[in-house]
């Protein structure tokens, strides 16, 4: 239908998290309409994101360096990790004001239909983490959606026998929600009212 060129452009777009061929279609249009030095602007930056932010080597966290912010301040609890699916949530959980441990990242959740099992996800390292350190409470805070729940699931099955407190955050979320869209008050205060798990 189109310019060969603009096709893999479309193609490019749509492969973005939450974006479908009409949306992928009308960024690709934005692009080729915006003025001239948007579009090198825009592939110039994400190629610098791409090559200077990495993970930190902790919590799996985006970072400018080998370790993130949060877990190279000495302020932040060490013996508290809260465990995210996504970067997003952290930056959710931290805009609460209401969290002063550290946070383990897995990148994603248990979803065995795309494919994601335990080994896809940051779990190994989260082990790591609890036997080398004194780590007294982990936080389960995954969405609280039926992959979320699942892996929240697994993850306590897992470091119950370790000897750590497990606890889930409460759900005065909405179920099936995302944590990203939660107010800081409703995010907040299911913190507060985490329960132990089971
Ligand atoms: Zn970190």
């Amino acid at each position: 239908m189109y310019e060969e060129v603009v096709e893999q452009l479309i193609h490019q777009l749509e492969r973005l998290p939450g974006i479908g061929p009409k949306s992928a279609m009308r960024l690709a249009l934005f692009i080729l309409e915006s003025e001239d030095n948007y579009a090198s602007e825009l592939a110039k930056i994400i190629e610098l994101a791409k090559k200077t932010i990495r993970f930190c080597e902790v919590c799996g966290n985006i970072s400018g360096h080998a370790l993130c912010s949060i877990c190279s301040n000495s302020n932040r609890l060490s013996s508290i990790i809260c465990v995210v699916e996504e970067p997003k949530d952290l930056i959710a959980v931290e805009k609460t004001c209401e969290f002063l441990g550290t946070y383990h990242v897995l990148g994603g959740n248990l979803n065995p239909i795309e494919g994601v099992g335990p080994n896809e996800l940051r779990i190994r390292s989260l082990l790591e983490r609890l036997s080398n350190k004194k780590v007294e409470e982990v936080i389960l805070a995954t969405n609280p959606n039926i992959e979320g729940e699942a892996t929240a699931s697994y993850l306590a099955r897992l470091i119950k026998p370790i000897g750590v407190k497990v606890s889930r955050i409460a759900t005065g979320l909405p179920l099936g929600a995302d944590l990203e869209f939660a107010d800081e008050m409703t995010l907040g205060q299911a913190l507060t009212l985490r329960r132990e798990m089971n």
